[in-house]
């Protein structure tokens, strides 16, 4: 029941109009997103966004830059994920996501922990049905290292991975980042406290390739410390929007 959040407060800056963009009240009005992910969406069942959908989706759409703060529960995930398959259908068709030995990934999301990659990979994979995105995971600590290998070297379009063993996968040569067009860091301060600072700088600055300009930066973080503002002010380009759900923190 997401009408519990209906009277939280929303920050959003620089203000939706000088972005140039509206919000929404549901998914279909004025937000473009691509055809067969509003399927997906009605066959999840999801009515009306949540505060954090109805602000992020259309700032994203328009290809901005976001950091956005929400608690837990909020719908982050859909938040990120919804523009960043649409806009990934939307794009010139791309050279193939794969070449049978290493994956070039047009989306990639970061998240700290193996449950939460693994959460973020099964929404992924439920709302690109029928898109014709494939989808893979890389996280560590399985005797599962073999399937996603597999996978990714099948070639995905997007990749749900925890830090660490995405770089391990990019030192092996099996992702290759120089086409990512859109990177979300979810939960960005519970990687700071994990310690996977240089892993993520070394993510960001990889699908920072001479020649891919194009990329948009997400930062969903449940909190607001001064290291996640840093990040924010390292990776986002300098018109970024910032969205504030609720209180920071
Ligand atoms: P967060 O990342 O902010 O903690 P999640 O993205 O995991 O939150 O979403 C929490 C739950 O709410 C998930 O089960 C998700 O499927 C559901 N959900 C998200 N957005 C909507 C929506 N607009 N309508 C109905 N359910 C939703
Ligand atoms: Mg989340």
């Amino acid at each position: 029941n997401f009408d519990k959040y209906e009277d939280i407060p929303v920050e959003v800056a620089p203000s939706m109009e000088k972005i140039g963009v509206r919000s929404i009240e549901t998914f279909q009005d004025d937000l473009g997103l691509a055809g067969p992910i509003m399927d997906n969406i009605n066959r999840a069942g999801y009515k009306k966004p949540t505060p954090v959908q109805k602000f992020a989706l259309p700032i994203l759409v328009a290809n901005f830059d976001i950091m956005a703060c929400a608690q837990t529960g909020s719908g982050k995930t859909a938040a990120f994920l919804f523009p960043m398959i649409s806009v990934i259908l939307k794009a010139p068709p791309a050279p193939p996501a794969g070449n049978g030995r290493s994956s070039y990934p047009r989306g990639l999301i970061l998240a700290p922990t193996r449950e939460l990659v693994q959460q973020i990979f099964d929404e992924a994979r439920k709302f690109c049905y029928k898109t014709g995105l494939r989808c893979a995971v890389a996280y560590g600590g399985g005797e599962n290292i073999r399937d996603q290998l597999r996978e990714v070297e099948r070639g995905a379009d997007i990749i749900a991975a925890a830090p660490g063993r995405l770089v391990d996968f990019m030192e092996r040569g099996k992702v290759k980042l120089c086409d990512v067009m859109f990177l979300c860091l979810d939960e960005a301060d519970r990687m700071l406290d994990m310690g996977f600072e240089p892993q993520i700088r070394r993510i960001v600055e990889d699908s920072d390739m001479p020649g891919n300009d194009m990329r948009q930066t997400l930062l969903f973080s449940a909190t607001f410390p001064r290291e996640v503002q840093r990040l924010a002010q390292d990776f986002l380009r300098r018109d970024f929007a910032t969205l504030t759900v609720g209180r920071v923190g």
